[in-house]
């Protein structure tokens, strides 16, 4: 059987041997520009899929050529039409499920339950974006006798959003259906690691009508970022990935004067209390770890086990134990990062931590050359160590033990991330301690990954998101959009006063 990549018809050149991943412009796939490519790997068998090229400004500068000529037309289009094309797309996305999710599974290596997860996101953040001409109608006020103030939302303009590797169809979707149906046009430069469903959501717009020019694509990595922050059309930018980039890439955009909204890293926090349900928050504490490897920025990280808590550590090693590489844990995504998440975990072991599950030297029969990690819990961790301070990516949890909840709230509080954090406890009081103190942009009660979800908005605080706002839901629409504020008076009686 042919993997789900050889089936795609459009976005590769198959002329050249290995697959070349070519850029989407004007409603048409054109080759990159750029001289040095890389390899697109199938990460749960650790062999190649196709290549791509490194895209340049010259790439980059074409796209924002086709998104400015395609946008008078497309912003002027009523969005009760805009949104009829999301509506269409909606049920592209979800008469395509099984296509998709093994797409996102085989460039990912997430397994086909997490990747159909992911789809079914994607069709959840599309149905929220064809609520937008209910959500993002004006406001009107008589705001004296005959005077009335209006607000009117405008699209921003050119917006480019750059994704990261961990959700090749979700993150891009959190903003394209957003953004396209409140009028602006899009330039999406994919992690160049998961090119390859965004091909797909390329070829999806334009069957759901979509025209060309609206959306466009460059790949490539960080010469092609630095020319979207760089590109004087572009008004906008988003970017999901690590706080390192995040933070280079809110600076470099916002000092070309655009608007940026920039999600970083994660570390996130679970505290448990005595009184924890004892299956619920193990099931999810295991969970959250373990989830697509461990690599989503609303990950458990850190367990702050406070006070007398082993029933429930012990149980939890016992959930994490029925995880199993090649079945229900998916690969990590590269050689490299496989590497990185069993030093850290080396290193922990060797300042004096106590490993209860090991992860390493993890292999999958029959995927021999994948890169896969094993559910890791490492007991009586220090905050002082490298493992509980900086992001991981992996199914690893890190157990600092706690006398106090204010102990434990400590730690979460001096990490310098800030996306979630949760609480195990049958305690409202104790939780509702938590929800005010813990430092964070979303939080969890006996919830071990507290995505809100639509129309809540995602984000986090502090070095896990650079900007102002949230990028998906209600928050989405003020950073999308301009708001024009108009006063009106027609008839000469009303009144003169010191508004007037
Ligand atoms: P990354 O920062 O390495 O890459 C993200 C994007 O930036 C990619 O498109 C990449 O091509 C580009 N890029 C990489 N280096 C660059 C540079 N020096 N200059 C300009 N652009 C550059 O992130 P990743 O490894 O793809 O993704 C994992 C990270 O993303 C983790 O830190 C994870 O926590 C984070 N993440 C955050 C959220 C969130 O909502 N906060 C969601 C998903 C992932």
């Amino acid at each position: 059987m042919s993997s789900a990549s050889q089936q795609l018809a459009n976005g590769v050149d198959r002329s050249k041997g290995i697959p070349v991943v070519q850029n989407y412009i004007g409603g048409a796939w054109r080759p990159s520009s750029g001289s040095a490519a890389v390899l697109v790997m199938d990460p749960s068998l650790g062999s190649q899929i196709a290549q791509l090229p490194l895209s340049t400004a010259q790439d980059v500068d074409a796209a924002v050529r086709s998104a400015a000529a395609a946008f008078p037309a497309w912003s002027k289009t009523p969005i009760k039409e805009r949104a009829q094309v999301f509506y269409r797309y909606k049920a592209l996305l979800e008469r395509n499920l099984d296509e998709l999710a093994a797409l996102v599974h085989e460039e990912n290596g997430k397994t086909m339950p997490e990747a159909i997860a992911e789809v079914e996101k994607s069709i959840e953040v599309t149905e929220f974006a064809c609520s937008m001409p209910q959500l993002a109608a004006g406001e009107i006020l008589d705001v004296s006798n005959g005077v009335e103030c209006r607000i009117d939302r405008f699209p921003v303009g050119i917006v480019a959003s750059i994704t990261p590797f961990n959700f090749p169809l979700m993150v891009p979707n959190w903003t394209i259906p957003n953004v396209l149906v409140l009028g602006n046009t899009m330039i999406l430069k994919p992690s160049q690691l998961v090119p390859l469903s965004a091909i797909r959501i390329a070829e999806l717009l334009k069957e759901a009508g979509l025209p060309d020019g609206v959306f466009n694509i460059v790949n490539g990595a960080q010469e092609t970022v630095e020319a979207v922050c760089d590109h004087p059309a572009i008004d906008a930018v988003t970017f999901v990935g690590s706080t390192k980039v995040a933070r280079i890439v809110y600076q470099r955009a916002t000092s070309h004067l655009k608007r940026a909204l920039c999600l970083g890293g994660a570390k996130n926090h679970l505290m448990v209390l005595p009184d924890a349900h004892e299956e619920m928050a193990a099931s999810n504490i295991a969970a959250s770890m373990s989830g697509c490897a461990g690599q989503r920025c609303m990950a458990a990280s850190n367990l702050l086990a406070v006070g007398q808590v082993d029933h429930i550590i012990k149980r939890l090693c016992e959930e994490a134990r029925k995880i199993v590489p090649g079945k229900n844990l998916g690969s990590v995504i590269s050689k490299e990062a496989k590497e990185r998440i069993e030093r850290y975990i080396t290193e922990a072991e060797q300042q004096g931590a106590t490993i209860l599950v090991d992860g390493r030297g993890t292999h999958v029969a029959g995927k021999e050359d994948g890169y896969y990690v094993g559910p890791t819990v490492i007991d009586f961790v220090r905050p002082d160590m490298k493992i509980a301070q900086e992001e991981v990516f992996g199914p690893v949890l890190a157990i600092m033990r706690t006398k106090t909840l204010d102990e434990a709230l400590a730690i979460e509080n001096n990490s310098p991330y800030g996306n979630a954090a949760s609480i195990f406890t049958q305690d409202g009081g104790m939780a509702r301690y938590v929800m005010e103190r813990a430092s964070a942009g979303m939080i969890g009660v006996n919830v071990g990954v507290p995505v809100p979800r639509e129309p809540f908005s995602f984000g986090g605080w502090n070095e896990s998101k650079f900007g102002a706002g949230d990028i998906t839901g209600r928050s989405s629409i003020e950073f999308l959009t301009k708001p024009k504020k108009t006063t009106v008076k027609w008839n000469p009686e009303a009144k003169k006063n010191w508004m007037s």
